[in-house]
Order: C-alpha cells, then structure tokens, then sequence
C-alpha cells in the first residue's frame, strides 16, 4: 500500500493517535509543506499537495 498521507492522518484525532509514532518521525525535520492544509513533514509523499520549504 502506498504512504498514508499526513494530510489525512493529522485531520483526525483517533488517527493522530494511531500513527503518533510515524507523525513524530515525519515532522520532526521538515522539508515540505503542504499547500492546501499547512502540515510540514520530512517526505513528499506523506502530502497532498507538497511545496519545498
Ligand atoms: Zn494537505
């Protein structure tokens, strides 16, 4: 299965929970910020619609 988009994960607290561990690993060097939503995470793909910081 392809990566969960953090977009959708961030957007609901029982998944924030889930995925607590993959969220801290992903936010903790941003290097691309969602467009659309605003969440800054270290890949791409985890984006909707990723912008280099
Ligand atoms: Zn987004």
């Amino acid at each position: 299965m392809a990566h969960k988009k953090m977009c959708s994960i961030a957007c609901c607290c029982c998944s924030v929970q889930d995925n607590m561990k993959l969220l801290k690993k992903i936010v903790l060097e941003p290097k691309f910020i969602c467009a659309e939503c605003g969440h800054a995470v270290s890949k791409k793909e985890y984006l909707c619609h990723p912008k280099k910081l």
